[in-house]
């Protein structure tokens, strides 16, 4: 099973959860939003400031790209789903079924992606205050 990285950026401590489940998990010590980090971002040593800075731009710029895209695709998908939805007849139980359940899918994932933007802007926020 595939897993992904994330990482507590006010611990600056990471942990691997598995991809499939549609989640954003909090650090277990702080509770702060963790944030998805690419496998091929190597994270910094602990007492590495600029490091960390970088880290978080990096981080931040890759994440928000990648929300605006699947933000984009999703709404793109319940669009179509909702279209379809309306051409259907009442007879047609077993399709508007197929179509709720994939509707009810994607508007989880809609909601994922929309708590993924918002961790990724906790760490963007104090790089951006911080910017010469
Ligand atoms: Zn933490």
């Amino acid at each position: 099973m595939q897993s992904a990285m994330f990482v507590c950026f006010a611990c600056k401590k990471s942990r691997r959860y598995r991809a499939a489940a549609p989640r954003n998990p909090t650090c277990q010590a702080c509770k702060s939003p963790m944030v998805y980090v690419f496998h091929k971002f190597e994270m910094p040593k602990q007492e590495d400031r600029k490091g960390w800075q970088e880290f978080a731009a990096k981080v931040g710029s890759y994440n928000s790209e990648l929300a605006e895209r699947s933000v984009a695709n999703v709404s793109k998908n319940i669009r179509q789903l909702e279209a379809k939805l309306k051409k259907l007849l009442p007879t047609n139980r077993k399709q508007i079924i197929e179509i709720e359940a994939l509707l009810a899918s994607n508007k989880k994932w809609l909601e994922y992606w929309e708590q993924f933007a918002a961790a990724t802007r906790t760490i963007l926020k104090p790089a951006a205050r911080k910017a010469k």
